[in-house]
């Protein structure tokens, strides 16, 4: 198989494109996807600071390098879960790419750890709360970025979603009939509050397969291995009925998503309430620790309090 662009040898093919690209082409060509998702969904502007969501794996690792080659302000958080095994391995990759790439593009890395801030790894804060251990995860991972673009003045907060993570969050929302979480699915979510950061995921037009393809070609070594807490996630039953349909009819997983967010943009267009709007009626500054909420004490706070007096 040939780079469709010039004579040398492809290193993937992308049916959905009906094309293929040798390595330096695949790298422009991810580069410029990432570029166009930047600029037509208002992400962000060359001046802005960015915090990158970095966890070792290929999404994360490749949208922090790809928004430095980029000549984007992008700096990382790590946060350690304290997974035994898994969180050394990840913290160990995010580090060394933080030594051999980020730094020399002025980045730096912040990282929090859980077992520091809570005295429990997630597992063990999770069991002491009585919440499955992904929501808890979630809740804290939220909560620290948040802080973090909060207390260091980060204009926006990025993520490494993919374009396979976007369509399986959709079937999930669509199968459950999600109303709320339908609405809020979007590639860029503005700063509904003072205080609570603008969110991005700067690669939902392109595949993993295509991520994993460009952070070889481009050799960022990243974490092979998923977290083990993910096993049996309705989220890798979707991907899987996902990569089915792709394999049938190359290109399902972009119409489908793609598909929703013109549906999404057309109906914003049509009514007269704004997503951001609606936000900023709900939520308040969390009476504890000043983070937007829809309650007096956030979601994070309550936890922590539970976790403090277990038997309350
Ligand atoms: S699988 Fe669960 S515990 Fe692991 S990183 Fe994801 S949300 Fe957190
Ligand atoms: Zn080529
Ligand atoms: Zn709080």
């Amino acid at each position: 198989m040939r780079c469709r662009k010039c004579p040398k040898r492809a290193v993937l093919g992308m049916p959905r494109h009906n094309t293929a690209f040798c390595g330096p082409c695949l790298t422009e060509f991810v580069r410029t996807q990432v570029q166009r998702a930047i600029k037509s969904q208002a992400m962000f502007a060359p001046e802005d600071q960015i915090l990158v969501a970095v966890s070792g794996g290929k999404d994360s690792l490749t949208l922090w390098e790809i928004l430095l080659k980029l000549g984007y302000r992008a700096d990382a958080l790590y946060v350690d879960l304290g997974i035994s095994g898994y969180s050394e391995r990840s913290r160990e990759k995010v580090e060394r790419f933080t030594r051999d790439v980020a730094e020399s593009c002025g980045a730096k890395l912040t990282i929090h750890t859980v077992k520091e801030d809570a005295g429990a790894g997630i597992k063990e804060l999770a069991n002491l709360v009585k919440r499955p251990t992904c929501s808890t995860c979630g809740t804290i991972k939220r909560y620290q970025f948040n802080r973090v673009a909060w207390e260091n003045k980060y204009d926006v907060m990025a993520t490494g979603h993919n374009l396979d993570d976007e369509a399986a969050r959709l079937l999930g929302n669509v199968l459950q009939w999600q109303e709320e979480y339908l609405q809020k699915q979007s590639p860029t979510l503005p700063a509904s509050v003072a205080g609570f950061s603008k969110k991005v995921k700067p690669l939902y037009r392109m595949t993993e397969r295509e991520i994993a393809a460009y952070a070889i070609v481009n050799r960022i070594d990243y974490l092979v291995e998923e977290c083990p807490m993910a096993k049996g996630a309705k989220m890798l039953v979707y991907k899987d009925a996902l990569n089915r349909l792709e394999a049938e009819s190359p290109g399902t997983k972009q119409r489908f998503y793609w598909g929703f967010l013109e549906k999404q943009k057309k109906a914003a267009a049509s009514s007269s309430i704004a997503m951001a709007h609606l936000d900023q009626t709900t939520l308040q500054p969390c009476d504890t620790c000043s983070q937007p909420t829809t309650a007096g004490t956030c979601s994070f706070c309550r936890m922590m309090a539970r976790a403090k007096n277990p038997t309350r």
